[in-house]
């Protein structure tokens, strides 16, 4: 019997992450449930996925730490000896929310380590390693997917780092994209509106009426369940002639309207 295909989903203790893991082992792959301090979420994931018959581990680790990143490969591909999808789904918000103008350098370094050096060297690593794998015919193809955000694009002027930090991830995954595409690497990113989450919990008033007024056509809160079928769809492989694409997972937020 051949092994199934391994999924790493960084930041898959909580929220997103940990829908993202689910889904993908419904979908038959193993899962390393990646987080930064919070243990027993991480093993409730992964209790919750062997319950359903899948396969999971969980793997610590701060994404902005070169050691860490390298930690996460090796356990991987010691565990289950191949690689097969990535998702950079770990981030963290503004330390603060502070205006720009009283922004600190201590939130930019620990949103840019988070959000965007961490995911740059970790699909480095991984891409590195699923060229390995499928030069040696133990994988067909390889599939790298960064979770943005609406921020990318949508300016808040409390967050300018993390918005600074997101829309870079498009470049990122564009220049991925294009570097890859020979090696059989897709890349994609997904870029979500407002989830419910951890993340959101502290404005969750200021959204509710925001979409109630008709922040997005669909107004409705979205569901981490919403960004882990899209990440599914594209790790599955059936958009084979689209790379470097963005997938809008928003309610219709990115629509401008007259
Ligand atoms: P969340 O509920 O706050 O969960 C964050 C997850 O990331 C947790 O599993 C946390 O682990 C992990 N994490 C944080 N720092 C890490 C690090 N340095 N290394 C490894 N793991 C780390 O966040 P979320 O709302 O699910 O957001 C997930 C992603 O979606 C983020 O990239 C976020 O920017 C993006 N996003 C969210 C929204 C939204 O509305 N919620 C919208 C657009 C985009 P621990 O549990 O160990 O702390």
């Amino acid at each position: 019997m051949s092994s199934p295909p391994v999924a790493i989903v960084t930041g898959a203790s909580r929220g997103i992450g940990r829908a993202i893991a689910g889904q993908l082992a419904a979908d038959g792959y193993a899962v390393v449930v990646n987080y930064l301090r919070n243990h027993d979420a991480a093993e409730q994931v992964v209790r919750e996925i062997q319950q359903a018959g899948g396969s999971a581990l969980a793997a610590a680790g701060n994404v902005g730490a070169a050691a860490d990143r390298q930690r996460l490969i090796d356990t991987t591909l010691d565990r289950w000896h191949r690689l097969d999808v990535l998702v950079n789904n770990a981030g963290i918000t503004s330390q603060g929310r502070r205006d720009l103008l009283e922004a600190t350098e201590e939130s930019w370094d620990l949103v840019f380590d988070t959000n965007l050096k961490g995911p740059f060297f970790l699909c480095q690593l991984a891409a590195r390693k699923m060229i390995e794998l499928i030069a040696a015919g133990v994988t067909s193809r390889g599939t790298l997917i960064n979770i943005s955000s609406i921020s990318a694009y949508a300016a808040s002027t409390n967050r300018a780092d993390y918005c600074m930090a997101k829309a870079a991830l498009q470049m990122m995954t564009w220049l991925l994209a294009d570097r890859l595409a020979e090696q059989r690497i897709w890349v994609y990113e997904v870029c979500p509106g407002v989830i419910a989450s951890d993340m959101t919990a502290p404005v969750r008033e200021k959204y509710d009426r925001l979409i109630a007024e008709g922040l997005s056509p669909i107004r409705r809160w979205g569901q981490p369940e919403d960004v882990a079928r899209a990440v599914s769809m594209l790790a599955a492989g059936s958009l084979s002639f689209s790379t470097g694409e963005r997938l809008n997972v928003d309610g219709g937020f990115h629509i401008r309207r007259l």
